[in-house]
Parts: structure tokens; C-alpha cells; sequence
């Protein structure tokens, strides 16, 4: 189809979804205080942020990231390759490696650049890459960047992959093979079973392990180091990737991983570092107080996980069908996509600011309201959401005792 028509065709539709009123995307935020935010002159409470730990609105950070403003300017003025390297950069790397565990870091512009350059640096065109079939968008585009071959495994199915593992080594005895996963799931907020993954690792050591831990990094493991700390396994990840986009108060990502000599490698060759900017000094550094705050108040995480476990059996007594979440994130199963689109836009009409994840997001037919919590979410914000969750359940008729009593 030719771009004109491609345009056309998705205006339409634009058109379509605008005119009921029910389009959530791009909505402009006016106001935020974190766990409430304004849109078009109406407060609402927050519940579809990845700032898990509040840390955004910490003061502590937002001083630093402002004092980094007048000492090291709002731009890095170049790639860290030429002239935007700035002591913080390595710093950070330094904190970072020692905080998941692992030798050593580089950090990238964002969590996306950050898999799109590592991998496009690690793989190569002979290799294969077996995904976890649920893995985010930027590892499926940086393994398709690479032009290697793909393979994936059932979501979370450690004895899957273990098979995919023998099979592709029995047909490909000579090329590297890389196990791609994460940490925690970022629609449907599964924990990846990593202790099991890991014994694929065992039982195949020249696999080259790499974990997503996007959502996992501020949320699991031992004062939130991730979701290798959380198994114990993180000696066994050849590569840890993070993003400082969800609990670290920022945006940027990193590759972390006991081999140096691989890391020097990446850093020089990533073509997502090289040629592009360098992470301002406010974003560094709100990320290294986030470190610092971390190592000092490791109860934040606890605190997050009580607001947490709280909502999910809330959810549970309200009736609302939430899949196997174990983590901040907490879907609500919704169904079709335009029932979600409505089921969004009434919470929005009652104050709550959550957003639809439709098809191709998630499979055809599943559509959900993602939902998140946050450390700073307060009682009575919770409160109220619960309010507005129990009403809109019942009047959507999305609870599992709707569904059963649905005719087949
Ligand atoms: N990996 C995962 C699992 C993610 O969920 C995301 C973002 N949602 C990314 C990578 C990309 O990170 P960023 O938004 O920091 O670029």
C-alpha cells in the first residue's frame, strides 16, 4: 500500500474513535504531583505510571537534578563518544553495576536505545535469538535490526525454552544463541519464573543470557535491585538491561555484566551510544540519588509492595478478572477493545487516569486497563479508586461472575 492510502486509512479510523469521544492516547497532562495529576482543569488519581517509588516527586531528587541543571547545563552538548561525556556518566555506571550486582555498565540515552544497541552489537546475522513470545517491542525490533533468526518460546514456559534451546543447538552447533526475557511483564505484571529460566542456563552454559528488567529494577530483589537479586540468580545473567524510565525517576538505560572486556566492546560499538546524545546531567544524576535513596530507605520497596498486595486482593474481592500479576502492574481484563476504550473513559469521567492496552499490544480479544501502583499512592487515593473500580465493574459487567454468567 502506498504511504497516501496508509495515511488515509489510519486518519479514518483516527477519525472514527475521536468523534465518540473515547480516544485516552496522548492526552495532555497539565498539572502532576505523581499520584494525581490534572487534565483540562480535573484532578485525577494516577493509576497507570511506571514511577513505582514516587521517586519523581521526591525532593531530594528533584534538588539534585536541578542543582546538576546549574552546574552541568540542560544539554550534554554531544555523543558521550565525542564530547558529552561527563564524570557523572561513569559514576552512574560505577553505582549501577555495583547495585545489580554485576562488574560493570554502560549507560544508554533510553531503556529502548539501550536493547536496540546492545543487541545490534552482541548479534549477529548467523545467530539465533529465542524470545520469551511476551517480550517488549524493543527487543523484537533490535533482534530484527541484527537480521538473525528468531525464535520464540510460550510465555514464561522454562521447559519450552529448554527444548527450543536443544533443538536450535542440534541444528546450529556453531553459532552463539542468546535467551532474551524479563524480569517482570509490563502488561500483564507476570514475574518471569527466573530461577527455572536460569536452569536452562545450567544446563547450557555457552547460552548467552540477556534479562529485560525493565519493571523489575525499584521493585524486586533485595532493596530493589531487580529480579535477578529476587531469585539469586544474577551471577547466571550474562546481561542485565534496565531503564531508569520506571522507578529511577528518569529516562535512560543501561547493560549491565560481569565481563568487562564485552562491555568495553558494546561501548565502543553500539551504534545507539555512538551516535547519539549523551544523557544530561539532570537525568544522571536524579537517577544516582535515586541509588543513593534506595541504599539508604530500602522500606520504600516494602511500602510498595503493601500498596500492591493490598490492591490485587481488592480487586479480587471486587470480582475483577486480573491474570497471574505479581508485581505494581495489575491489568483488569477487559475484552473487546471498545469496551476497554469505554471502561477507560468512564474512570477517567470518575477521576481515575488509567489507560487501555488493545490489540497488537496484547493478544486479540484480551484487552485490559493497565493499571500501576506507586509507593506514595495514599490510603484515601486508594480508597476512592476502589470506589470507582467496584461501581464501574458491576455497571460494565466485566467481573468473572458476569463472564460465567454470560451466554456461551
Ligand atoms: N523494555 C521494557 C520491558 C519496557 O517495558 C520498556 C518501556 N516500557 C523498554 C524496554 C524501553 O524503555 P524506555 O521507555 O526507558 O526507553
Amino acid at each position: 500500500m502506498r504511504l497516501r492510502q496508509r495515511c488515509d486509512q489510519f486518519n479514518a479510523l483516527h477519525s472514527q474513535i475521536s468523534a465518540q469521544g473515547i480516544n485516552p492516547y496522548f492526552r495532555p497532562i497539565a498539572k502532576s504531583w505523581g499520584a494525581e495529576v490534572e487534565i483540562g482543569g480535573k484532578r485525577l488519581v494516577m493509576i497507570g505510571s511506571n514511577d513505582y517509588l514516587g521517586f519523581s516527586h521526591d525532593p531530594r531528587v528533584m534538588d539534585a537534578s536541578a542543582k546538576a541543571v546549574y552546574q552541568w547545563g540542560t544539554g550534554p552538548g554531544g555523543s558521550r563518544f565525542l564530547s558529552g561525556n561527563m564524570v557523572l556518566h561513569h559514576l552512574l555506571e560505577e553505582r549501577l553495576a555495583a547495585f545489580v550486582g554485576k562488574r560493570s555498565a554502560v549507560v544508554h540515552v533510553t531503556g529502548f536505545s539501550t536493547n536496540l544497541g546492545a543487541l545490534g552489537v552482541l548479534v549477529m546475522p548467523s545467530d539465533t535469538v529465542l524470545c520469551d513470545r511476551e517480550n517488549h517491542a524493543s527487543i523484537f525490533e533490535g533482534v530484527k535490526n541484527t537480521k538473525a533468526r528468531l525464535s520464540t518460546f510460550a510465555h514464561n514456559d522454562a521447559a519450552h525454552a529448554l527444548a527450543r534451546v536443544e533443538a536450535i543447538k542440534a541444528n546450529r552447533p556453531d553459532n552463539d544463541l542468546f535467551l532474551v526475557t524479563e524480569g517482570v511483564f509490563s502488561m500483564s505484571g507476570e514475574l518471569a519464573p527466573l530461577d527455572e529460566i536460569a536452569a536452562v542456563k545450567d544446563a547450557h552454559p555457552d547460552v548467552i543470557f540477556y534479562l529485560d528488567d525493565a519493571h523489575g529494577l525499584g521493585v524486586f530483589g533485595r532493596g530493589g535491585r531487580g529480579s535477578a537479586d529476587h531469585f539469586r540468580i544474577t551471577d547466571k545473567v550474562d546481561f542485565i538491561m534496565g531503564t531508569f524510565s520506571k522507578s529511577m525517576a528518569s529516562i535512560g538505560g543501561f547493560i549491565a555484566s560481569d565481563d568487562e572486556d564485552m562491555l568495553r566492546y558494546l561501548r565502543y560499538q553500539s551504534r545507539t551510544q555512538i551516535f547519539s546524545a549523551a544523557l544530561p546531567a539532570a537525568n544522571t544524576v536524579a537517577v544516582l540519588t535515586c541509588i543513593d535513596i534506595l541504599e539508604r530507605e530500602p522500606e520504600r520497596v516494602d511500602r510498595l509492595h503493601e500498596v500492591t498486595g493490598r490492591m490485587r486482593q481488592a480487586y479480587k474481592s471486587i470480582g475483577l478478572r486480573i491474570g497471574a500479576s505479581s508485581s505494581p502492574i495489575i491489568p483488569i481484563i477487559i475484552g473487546s477493545d471498545e469496551k476497554a476504550f469505554q471502561f477507560s473513559q468512564a474512570l477517567f469521567e470518575a477521576g481515575v487516569f488509567a489507560l487501555p492496552a488493545v490489540y497488537p499490544a496484547v493478544p486479540r480479544g484480551q484487552a485490559l486497563i493497565r493499571t500501576a501502583y506507586m509507593s506514595t499512592h495514599q490510603d484515601r487515593q486508594l480508597d476512592f479508586v476502589l470506589e470507582v473500580l467496584d461501581r464501574l465493574a458491576k455497571e460494565f459487567r466485566i467481573r468473572e461472575c458476569d463472564i460465567e454468567d454470560e451466554p456461551q
